[in-house]
């Protein structure tokens, strides 16, 4: 469980999508680093009204001018620094990827890795061949019982969510790993976990308006056709597409849904071994823990009983060749990216254009970059924080979560609606976080994963396999507040409430959201604010039910717990919304997005008290016109918004309104400053005007 920033669909969609295309070009990435976005007072449009449509205000004149790019699906004015970290580990793989003797460990097997997925040859005469094999593999089975050697080996093969994500939907069958105990954060036990949809959420499944129904026979033919495409005869490749939907979406149908997910204890259902096999009796999870070497655990979470229930019953419904087909469609499906360029095409087509909206496959070298950050990102984090993240960055990134977590203190403090009791516990948990800047402290060890230059396919098989195998042998051992489920390099950050720890890698720490040439202002708006978003996540609808020590126990009073629902229930119908942009009557859940809403509302406060503690220090006004026009409460908004800046393809918005924790950009920006008299002073805003709710939300 982790919450972050951005929409991860968005971040992970070039992952998703990634393919390669006939026409693609087989170069590297430029040699020049690409301009990135910096704010400046003249952002803004003036012919607009800042209190009427404040993310137009600031935002308009920016995506004007920047249109969004055919091979993205999102963007904005984080665009150009995820493409800038992109082209440093593009330069930093491309110099590796020669067969160079002088090259430490590390360092050949990120160079070999990125060699052979760019090797695009050498994948288009292995792929069906080593396909064919994987297939094998599952047409093999005999038994209800074998599916646990199929799930063993599919969860050893393709990729998946490691940490369990709220709306986790896509590890074969089920996920399984090690994660700490909800009642005893300091150790990790075995966790099995709903799964086995390749569909965004639940409910592109269950959902019955005409889009929905339109994107479900878009995906039976998409099925067909890369059944085909792995050998299959027509007649075959039909049937069996219909069975995968057939059982995915009884799957979904026996799923937990997000909004109940987000509450931890309906996941902390604690059993044991003899429990779980109750659950499912069908299904030979002892062969399954031994083939994945699982090591003993105390005992097992299984985070939705109902679902593993469904699944027995669906082991009676479904003969072994329908499972089988089910099967085969995970292993085709999870290694379509690295297969040969018409499995891409294909691929791409429906994920990158029906569900992402995106028009145009990226280069393939952005595509291999991303995958050596995803299989291998504490390798090549090293050589990026290397360049682009000096210890001077991180000194001062430091000062500013500090300059928030005390802006945190003095909150909680003032809160009217907090009995001294529970407050006394929040400064607990706030004294106990563990703030985590750039990088981890300690390097992963990668010596066990063998990396060659000729099989991309092999590769991904070792590094995929090292990743689950790590996951799996957490289980009994203690937890590593020092360990990062996110990469160096990307753009995004996070709060996890196990580990209490708040994460900012130091591709986020980069212009326009951290600059060190700008003013204060500035960075307290951008960063400042992302900072506070995450320092909010342990203090949020399902933070707040963590303790100090990361515990799933609760510390407050029963009249302050009510008092803090109904001060959250006003952000939820604030944001239960219509969303137009998504397409006609698509609705916003302000259920599903309430902890972001709430960080995003409550983050804000804590940059702009930072500032004024900051301003005051310097002896500064906040409402005092400075040289370039604005006042720094005005720069401060402004900064913030342009953090925001970003358009998405309909299909995406869509996708994140459905199945994401995070609201549309636009939101973040309008619905959060609507709720602040002290956004209304910086504009001169007054009542009436969309900017200034009357029935204004605040949390933190
Ligand atoms: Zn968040």
């Amino acid at each position: 469980m982790k919450t972050c920033i951005i929409v991860v669909a968005a971040v992970s969609c070039a992952c998703l999508a990634s393919g390669q295309s006939e026409h693609s070009s087989q170069s590297g990435p430029p040699s020049e680093l690409p301009p990135v976005a910096h704010f400046n007072p003249e952002i803004a449009d003036k012919t607009l009204d800042p209190c009427a449509d404040f993310y137009k205000y600031s935002c308009s004149k920016w995506s004007a001018a920047n249109p969004l790019p055919a091979d993205e699906v999102a963007w904005g004015t984080a665009g150009p620094v995820s493409k800038w970290n992109q082209v440093i580990l593009g330069q930093t793989l491309d110099k590796l990827s020669a067969n160079d003797s002088s090259r430490s460990p590390s360092e050949q097997k990120i160079g070999d890795f990125y060699h052979s997925c760019m090797d695009e040859k050498t994948i288009e005469s292995h792929s069906q061949e080593w396909l064919q094999k994987e297939l094998d593999v599952i047409d093999g089975i005999k038994s209800v019982s074998d599916l646990a050697v199929v799930v063993a080996h599919l969860h050893q093969t393709i990729p998946q969510a490691w940490a369990f994500g709220d709306n986790q939907t896509s590890s074969p069958l089920f996920g399984f790993a090690g994660s700490p105990d909800y009642d005893d954060a300091s150790h990790n036990i075995a966790q099995f976990d709903q799964g086995g949809m390749s569909l965004p959420s639940r409910s592109y499944y269950l959902d019955q308006d005409d889009k929905s129904k339109e994107i479900r026979a878009i995906y039976l033919k998409h099925l067909a056709k890369m059944f085909a495409l792995a050998g299959e005869q027509p007649e075959q490749a039909r049937n069996d597409a219909d069975m995968v939907l057939a059982i995915e979406t009884s799957l979904a149908e026996v799923a937990m849904d997000a909004i109940s997910r987000r509450d931890p204890k309906n996941l902390n259902n604690k059993m044991s071994l003899a429990q779980v096999k109750a659950l499912a009796p069908s299904f030979d999870f002892e062969r399954y823990l031994a083939l994945v070497k699982a090591p003993s655990s105390p005992h097992y979470i299984v985070t939705s009983p109902k679902f593993f229930k469904g699944v027995e019953q669906m082991l009676h419904r479904y003969s072994i060749p329908q499972w089988k087909a089910y099967f085969r469609w995970q292993m085709i499906n999870g290694s379509a990216s690295a297969l040969n360029h018409v499995m891409v095409e294909e691929s791409f087509d429906f994920v990158g254009k029906t569900l992402f909206g995106a028009k145009e496959i990226q280069a393939r070298w952005r595509r291999c970059v991303n995958s050596s950050d995803f299989m291998l990102g504490d390798a090549l984090g090293q050589a990026y924080v290397a360049r682009a993240f000096p210890p001077e960055n991180k000194q001062r990134a430091l000062a500013l979560v500090q300059d928030l977590t005390n802006a945190l203190g003095k909150d909680i403090d003032s809160l009217d609606w907090m009995s001294a009791e529970t407050k006394k516990q929040a400064q607990e948990k706030k004294a106990a976080t563990l703030d985590k800047i750039g990088y981890p402290d300690k390097w992963r060890d990668y010596s066990g994963v063998k990396i060659g230059r000729d099989n991309y396919l092999a590769n991904r098989q070792q590094a995929i396999g090292f990743e689950f195998e790590r996951w799996v042998a957490k289980i009994g051992q203690p937890v590593d507040r020092g360990e990062w489920t996110m990469t160096p390099p990307t753009f995004n950050a996070y709060e996890d409430p196990p580990t209490n720890t708040i994460n900012f890698p130091a591709g986020m720490l980069q212009p326009p959201e951290f600059e060190m040439s700008q003013d204060d202002s500035v960075n307290y708006g951008a960063i400042g604010a992302v900072i506070g978003h995450e320092i909010i996540h342990g203090f949020d609808d399902q933070g707040r039910k963590f303790d100090a020590q990361g515990n799933l126990r609760d510390w407050w009073t029963a009249s302050d717990a009510q008092a803090y629902d109904s001060r959250d229930k006003c952000i939820a119908d604030q944001y239960t919304q219509e969303v137009p942009e998504a397409g006609p009557g698509v609705k916003q859940d302000g259920r599903m997005t309430l902890g972001e809403d709430t960080a995003d509302n409550g983050g804000i406060y804590l940059a702009l008290t930072a500032l004024q503690e900051s301003l005051a220090r310097q002896g500064r006004d906040m409402d005092s016109k400075e040289a370039d026009g604005l006042t720094p409460r005005q720069r401060f908004f402004l900064a913030y918004a342009f953090g925001w800046c970003t358009e998405y393809r309909p299909e995406l918005i869509r996708l994140v309104v459905l199945s994401d924790p995070h609201s549309y950009p636009k939101y973040r920006v309008n619905n959060t400053v609507a709720n602040m008299p002290e956004f209304a002073k910086a504009f001169g805003c007054h009542k009436g005007q969309p900017e200034v709710r009357v029935n204004a939300c605040r949390v933190w």
